[in-house]
């Protein structure tokens, strides 16, 4: 089922010259660049006025422009396969250039934080208006920073120490191999071909494939463990120098928000666990079970047509649904496809999962996924082309610095991207299994991302108060708490496989340093776009452009402003109510065709 226009064409990043020795010249010249950058500028910017300072940011988002394309080129070469020896050396070589840049520019933010902290109303200079909304973001870190030198050692302590448990983590699921019998024949296959039979029709066969996955997991309980158990004291240590209020702080600053969003988006998820869980009961019925087990969570209806979709018709149908919204935005999904920006083969060594990489200075992006042709994998992939529009849209209207969106609002474009889908997919559906099939792929993802996903962050807390209380967090200690976590959205709706209570161990972003919290932005992203498309649907034509603005802005406004211009207040629980009510919408249609 492969085909050469599944596999992406990387060259563009370079300007169509691969060659390795010239890829190493444009990263040596990133790191003297960036150096002379330094040069002229360490501990001279506590001097520098309105017209200096602007100087200053668009040297450095220049920088960035210039050398981004090879540094992709590196990076995404590496995921798609991590096996090959010179993507191997490139990624090495553009990881060590990328901290060499880091470390030579770790002053800016520093000496800016000290400049902000004396003359705040720098930050209301009019030469500095396109970048008002980051220097106020620096100005909120200035009482978290540390010394250049400290921040130099924190980088370097990141990177040969804390990092390893994440690559540690992604190298053993993407170069682990798994065994299961499939109609009496033994099968081995990596982590990324595995994971495709959690959809599979037959039952038993998903059963399996979980079990093997997590069973496989669990054996290496005592190194999930300990990578967790570093992780996170890492950041407790690292919480107490920077003086940050609790674990959460570092996570609220990244993303731009306050604490009262987050406290009243994960309130209304609480409070209305009902909702999903009459959705696992309705699912239940309409596969005939007493109730799911967690294999059946990501599973087809037993009655749903058997429709797997070609990389052309998945094309077809995301290019079409996107056009139908805005033609601009369906010309920019063409583009994507017809450049092969897309790489959907499914390959040992290849990354497992699917992600959009930005490339702002090609006003483009790249993709990549396991494309295994079920009706998910085109979900997937409109989510990933809803991530490129919004890349389009960004490059488009920001320099980079105001695009560092932060998660909440990275799942913007991506999400209203499956919801465009599912209208389209539910249009074309003539009989009551098609609807039902449509209905539960959008849900079982609504459910995943705004209530399952909440476990996470329910779990995380967990493990802090934990490590808080004195108590060692061993294996079963965090099964334990990934276990109560997960009951308190789900209830008594799911029967659970034992193994389950490895599925902690799976997720990377446990184990990624300077990275926690890193799951309500996802509740956040869903929720938020949920209301969104309610508010497309009411007004129509009138909204696309309102979208297109919310991604134009990227992070040149924190998530509460660019919403509250559109009359939206995310502090309270009556708005997040808003994206509830568009999943019981959902929920009501799945009902009616019973
Ligand atoms: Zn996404």
């Amino acid at each position: 089922m492969t085909s050469e226009e599944m596999i992406w064409d990387l060259s563009h990043l370079v300007s169509n010259n691969t060659e390795t020795a010239s890829i190493r010249r444009r990263l040596d010249s990133m790191t003297s660049e960036a150096q002379k950058i330094r040069e002229e500028y360490h501990g001279k910017i506590g001097a520098l006025d309105g017209n200096g300072l602007l100087g200053l940011l668009e040297a450095k988002d220049s920088l960035h422009l210039s050398y981004e394309g090879t540094v992709e080129y590196c990076l995404l070469s590496y995921s798609a396969n991590s096996t090959d020896e010179i993507a191997k050396q490139l990624n090495d070589a553009a990881r060590r250039a990328i901290m060499k840049t880091e470390q030579a520019l770790a002053f800016i933010d520093i000496e800016l934080g000290k400049l902000l902290s004396e003359k705040p109303q720098l930050v209301n200079h009019p030469e500095l208006s396109e970048y008002k909304h980051y220097l106020e973001r620096i100005l909120r870190k200035v009482p978290h920073m540390l010394t250049e030198a400290e921040e130099q050692l924190v980088i370097l302590k990141d990177k040969n120490g804390i990092n390893a448990w994440e690559t540690l983590q992604s190298d053993w699921l993407s170069t682990r191999t798994f065994t299961m019998e499939i109609e009496g024949e033994k099968k081995t296959m990596p982590y990324g071909e595995i994971v495709g039979y959690y959809q599979n029709p037959n039952r038993e066969l998903r059963k399996l494939a979980n079990q093997t996955v997590y069973e496989g997991l669990g054996k290496d309980d005592i190194v999930w463990a300990s990578a967790l158990r570093a992780v996170c004291e890492d950041h407790i240590e690292v919480g107490k120098l920077r003086k940050w209020a609790s674990p959460l702080t570092q996570s609220l600053i990244n993303n731009d928000l306050d604490e009262e969003a987050v406290k009243s988006l994960m309130q209304t998820i609480e409070k209305n666990a009902g909702v999903y869980r009459r959705y696992l009961e309705l699912k239940a019925k309409i596969m005939g079970l007493p109730k799911l087990a967690n294999y059946d969570l990501a599973a087809p209806l037993p009655s749903a047509p058997d429709t797997t979709y070609t990389w052309t018709e998945a094309r077809k149908e995301i290019t079409a649904s996107f056009s139908e919204f805005d033609a601009e935005v369906g010309a920019w999904i063409d583009e994507m496809y017809a450049k092969r920006h897309l790489d959907g083969e499914i390959r040992k060594g290849k990354t497992s999962g699917a992600f959009c990489s930005s490339w702002l200075a090609g006003k483009t992006a790249y993709i990549l996924q396991s494309y295994n042709s079920r009706i998910r994998d085109v979900y997937t992939q409109a989510h990933e082309l809803g991530h490129a529009i919004h890349a389009y849209l960004l490059s488009r209207a920001q320099k980079p610095s105001n695009c560092e969106i932060g998660s909440c609002r990275a799942e913007s474009g991506s999400i209203f991207g499956e919801l465009l889908l599912t209208e389209r997919l539910l249009s074309k559906a003539k009989t009551k299994e098609e609807k039902q099939a449509i209905l539960c792929t959008v849900l079982d993802q609504f459910g995943a991302a705004a209530f399952q996903v909440s476990a996470r962050y329910f779990f995380e807390h967990a493990t802090y108060n934990a490590i808080k209380q004195g108590q060692f967090l061993d294996g079963e200690t965090a099964a334990k708490l990934w276990v109560e976590a997960r009951d308190k959205i789900c209830g008594d709706a799911i029967q659970w496989l034992e193994v389950m209570k490895w599925e902690w161990t799976k997720s990377p972003h446990y184990f990624m340093a300077n990275y926690r919290f890193y799951n309500y932005p996802y509740v956040f992203g869903q929720l938020f776009v949920y209301a969104l498309y309610r508010l497309y649907k009411e007004q129509g034509k009138a909204f696309v452009p309102k979208l297109k603005a919310l991604l134009s802005a990227g992070s040149s406004k924190s998530p509460r402003e660019s919403s509250a211009e559109l009359g939206l207040d995310i502090t309270s629980e009556t708005f997040w109510e808003k994206g509830i009510k568009q999943a019981e919408e959902f929920i009501n249609m799945l009902e009616e065709t019973l």
